[in-house]
């Protein structure tokens, strides 16, 4: 079964991952209502489907004004999105998540998967976020890491700090780091997942973590 991203947040915020404030929309007057639940002063608009590549694709959008939610959101709704992970055909926009926008310097990626090799689940995490990660596989694998969970242990706090370190999360940040990838782990866990992708894990100009996408 795959969930969407706004699905997928909010039951990852109940495990204590930290997530940006979103509300989902089906129509246009919904997503601007939506707005009037966040903070501000910018918004983004992401088009649901059970497919990544949505930013280059054109279906994620930073707006800055209320106007531009709605007229994006008229776009997107109803709308055929074609990714690099959807195949030609593409899929249908029937749902939309408005978030409140949030400004990062850095840019993670962090995944835990099954290896059915050795049967256990292992954290892939690279400081080369944002970007699609076959790509940094194929021309950088150095800078991606793997790191395999005992599971009578659990994610212990000393590998969550060193896979945090590694990635280039400052030391003033590490604990916070360790509290979004063991929230992460146990959700994981617990719905018996076979793949939990944060694509960009973000560190916000603050020094927090957040899970931007999911
Ligand atoms: P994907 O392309 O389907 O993986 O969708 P993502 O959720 O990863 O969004 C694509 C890109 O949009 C991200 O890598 C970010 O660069 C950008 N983006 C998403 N949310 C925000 C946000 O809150 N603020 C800013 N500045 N950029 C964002
Ligand atoms: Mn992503």
């Amino acid at each position: 079964m795959n969930i969407h991203e706004y699905q997928a947040k909010e039951l990852l915020a109940k495990y204590g991952v930290a997530v940006p404030k979103g509300i989902a929309a089906m129509s246009v007057a919904e997503a601007v209502a939506a707005c009037d639940q966040l903070p501000g002063p910018l918004y983004v608009v992401k088009s649901q489907i059970h497919a990544g590549g949505r930013g280059k694709a054109g279906g994620v959008k930073l707006c800055k004004t209320l106007d531009e939610v709605r007229d994006y959101s008229k776009s997107l709704l109803g709308s055929n999105l074609i990714t690099h992970q959807t195949g030609p055909k593409g899929q249908n926009v029937r749902k939309i998540y408005i978030e409140n926008a949030a400004n990062f310097a850095k840019e993670f990626y962090l995944s835990f998967v099954l290896n059915r090799n050795t049967s256990q689940v292992c954290i892939i995490a690279s400081r080369e976020g944002g970007t699609d990660i076959e790509e940094v596989a194929e021309k950088h694998p150095e800078l991606i890491h793997s790191v395999a969970i005992d599971p009578s242990a659990g994610l212990l706090d000393q590998q969550a700090d060193d896979i945090a370190a590694k990635i280039g999360v400052p030391a003033g940040s590490i604990a916070d780091a360790r509290k979004q990838l063991q929230g992460l782990y146990q959700a994981y866990m617990d719905t018996d997942a076979s793949l939990a992708e944060i694509n960009p894990l973000i560190l916000t100009g603050d020094g927090k973590v957040i899970a931007l996408d999911a």
